[in-house]
């Protein structure tokens, strides 16, 4: 996953990306926390900034183009990664596309969390953050529209921009994001056609993963694209599979599912674990490791 989150302040940029990158275990990046740790610790860079950010301004390009080029040399950022509050201006966007290509990264996908700008005070407001009164929370909507608002017909131009509607609550939110296809399919994870199939695969020796999923429901389309992404990470250890139960009522009796979303882990023809619910890539990858 490689993903900017474009809008507004007060858009609920820093809650989705922390939910999201928790749930892909990829690297968030924050411009904004960068700065207030900077600016916490002293550094000459917290220095720089601060006047700017107390004041609600943007603080210069080159001096976070630096932040997020030091971010990006450290390891760990091929896993993937969510950018909130970066870019916000057109040149830092330009000066970005240069580093990922120089980087031989892919481009981002770009979401615009939009909201009804009436909501934004009051979520500003309730927030409740040490630099916001209603003074500064004007002037960083005014800077918004002035520099970072162009952005969006940037990507529009680049065709990675969707647009999610951010007026609703962050549970709504959450959920619309869901529904995107964020990542690439790559290493999809197969439907098993048939019991015959299963039983196949089932008696080898491989670590098998099922996930036993339906199209009526929600939760296992959060499930899903992680098995996409464990078929991917695991394609030489494990094998991983999607199981619809509409069409396969008798296996999920024979295994005892009682709910969906369900991953199955089996080994040899036996049933070593089964995982209700929906949870963040790395339990379901921890898991696998475990049995390998
Ligand atoms: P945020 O937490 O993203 O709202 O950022 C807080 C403040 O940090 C902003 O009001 C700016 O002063 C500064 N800041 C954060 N990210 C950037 C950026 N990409 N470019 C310039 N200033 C930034």
């Amino acid at each position: 996953m490689q993903l900017i989150l474009l809008g507004p302040p007060g858009a609920g940029k820093g809650t989705q990306a922390a939910a999201l990158a928790e749930r892909w275990d990829v690297v968030h990046i924050s411009t904004g926390d960068m700065l207030r740790g900077a600016i916490e610790a002293q550094t000459p860079v917290g220095l720089q900034a601060k006047a700017l950010v107390e004041s609600g301004e943007l603080v210069p390009d080159e001096l976070v183009l630096k932040l997020i080029s030091d971010r990006f040399a450290q390891p760990g950022m091929k896993k993937g990664w969510i950018l909130d509050g970066f870019p916000r201006t057109v040149a830092q966007a330009e000066a970005f596309d240069d580093l990922l290509n120089k980087l031989g990264l892919a481009y981002p996908k770009v979401v615009h969390l939009k909201v009804m700008t009436g909501l934004l005070i009051d979520r500003l407001l309730a927030m409740g953050r040490a630099d916001d009164t209603v003074t500064t929370i004007r002037r960083r909507l005014a800077v918004y529209q002035e520099q970072t608002a162009p952005l969006i017909a940037y990507y529009q131009a680049r065709k990675c921009l969707t647009t999610v509607n951010a007026s609703q609550g962050a549970a709504e939110v959450a959920g619309a994001l869901s529904r995107l296809e964020l990542v690439e399919p790559g290493g999809e994870a197969a439907y098993i056609a048939n019991e015959a199939e299963f039983d196949a695969l089932v008696n080898q020796e491989k670590l098998l993963v099922v996930d036993c999923t339906a199209a009526w429901c929600g939760p296992c389309k959060l499930v899903a694209p992680l098995m996409d992404r464990l078929a991917g990470e695991y394609s030489d250890r494990a094998n991983v599979f999607k199981l619809d139960v509409d069409t396969n009522k008798d296996m999920a009796t024979r295994f005892k599912v009682k709910g969906i979303p369900a991953v199955m882990f089996l080994k040899n023809g036996e049933l070593l674990e089964t995982m209700a619910g929906a949870h963040a890539y790395q339990v379901f990858s921890d898991k696998v490791a475990s049995f390998l």
